[in-house]
């Protein structure tokens, strides 16, 4: 595994629905993907994750400096904000339950 991808804790939290609002609000919905084995906390089609799922995003640079649809405490978004370098475009919500 590389050094970015080991940024990833395996939260998931990416994996749940988000409801984005006028471009400047982004609220994360409880729906988890369908591929999403929730009890275990993994993606069960993981390798083939980009072309099985259309709306499934690999988070590269670009997206976690800027892509609203990650979480706060996303180990990559902690990365951007770590380099001063987080620039998301809309505001995140959280309705979902996280763990307790
Ligand atoms: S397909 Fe993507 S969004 Fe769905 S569970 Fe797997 S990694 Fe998460
Ligand atoms: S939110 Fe970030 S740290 Fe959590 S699973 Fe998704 S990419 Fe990994």
């Amino acid at each position: 595994m590389s050094d970015w991808e080991e940024k990833c804790t395996r939260c998931t939290l990416c994996c749940y629905s988000k409801l984005p609002l006028y471009d400047t609000l982004v609220i994360f919905m409880d729906q988890p993907c369908e591929y999403l084995d929730e009890e275990n906390k993994r993606c069960t089609i993981y390798s083939d994750r980009l072309k099985l799922n259309k709306k499934c995003l690999k988070v590269n640079r670009m997206r976690a400096i800027f892509s609203s649809s990650l979480p706060d405490t996303c180990g990559y978004v902690l990365w951007a904000k770590q380099n001063h370098i987080r620039f998301p475009r809309a505001r995140i919500v959280e309705l979902r339950k996280l763990d307790e």
